[in-house]
């Protein structure tokens, strides 16, 4: 289980990022962080990997206090960030060297086999695209199969059809262990497809501003009619949370695969 209890952040700019953001997300759940910009979605992804200390309040994860990067919670960033001079393989092996080489290997081609790259471990990360190396930056967080996997718009540099597949793929290396998710997207698609809830935040300071149930079965049906309610959920609050209660349909009929 991760919990945000009453987390605050204020840079020393004197910005207040967060303001008493308390959360739980339970093990195995998927939750969507949505909000416009600079309502405190990548800080908050940040206090929760460890990788920036809180003003206040704490993280933890099954009752273990996040105050530095920690084995139990893996992160995603918008870019792949693989290592140039390492092949596919070795770049997801890089975080579970601990492991017997046997073991290793089984989980790479395993994971690899599960994104649609079977074949890929000998490939240098320079000959894939886009959406193949962001498939592997997500494997190599799976592998070493932390509890939590955090994902900061992890999708959003990718054009709506690869962007719809690797929501695919992710569901898939998701069912294997089912690590709690939490992800950052601005894609109201992007949180109806993947999320059991989505949490729209609100600007200065950043806190929490609606919690949204998205109860749909999986695999999910993107054009039925509760999938668009879905979305319409989670439009009219972000239009809330910008102050405008009175959103207009116009603003809420979006295209499939089209960010807010
Ligand atoms: P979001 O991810 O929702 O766009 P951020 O967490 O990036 O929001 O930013 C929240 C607020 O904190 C914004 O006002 C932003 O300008 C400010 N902020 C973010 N990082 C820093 C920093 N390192 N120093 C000062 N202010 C920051």
């Amino acid at each position: 289980m991760l919990t945000l209890d009453r987390l605050s952040k204020i840079y020393a700019n004197g910005t207040q990022a967060l303001s008493d953001v308390t959360m739980g997300v339970a093990p195995g759940e998927i939750v969507a962080l949505v909000g416009g910009s600079g309502c405190g979605k990548t800080t908050l992804l940040r206090l929760a990997s460890g990788l920036e200390q809180a003003s206040g309040g704490r993280v933890a994860v099954d009752g273990d206090i996040i105050s530095a990067p920690h084995p139990d919670v893996g992160i995603v960033f918008q870019e792949p960030r693989l290592l140039p001079w390492l092949t596919v393989a070795q770049n997801i092996a890089f975080g579970v060297e601990h492991l017997p080489k046997a073991e290793r290997d089984a989980r790479v081609d395993e994971a690899l086999l599960r994104v649609g790259l079977a074949g890929y471990g000998p490939r240098w990360p320079r000959e894939l695209s886009g959406g193949q190396a962001q498939r592997v930056a997500i494997v190599r967080a799976l592998v070493a199969r932390p509890k939590v996997l955090l994902m900061d718009e992890p999708f959003s540099a990718l054009d709506a059809l690869t962007r719809a597949s690797l929501q695919d793929h992710l569901l898939a290396l998701w069912e294997a262990h089912r690590p709690t998710l939490l992800l950052v997207t601005h894609d109201v698609e992007e949180a109806a497809a993947l999320a059991d809830r989505a949490i729209v935040m609100q600007p200065r300071p950043g806190r929490v501003f609606k919690d949204i149930p998205i109860d749909l079965p999986r695999p999910r049906d993107r054009l039925s009619h509760d999938f668009a309610e879905a979305k319409r959920a989670i439009l009219a609050a972000l239009d809330g949370s910008l102050g405008n209660p009175h959103s207009s349909p116009r603003r809420i009929s979006v295209p499939s695969g089209a960010s807010w």
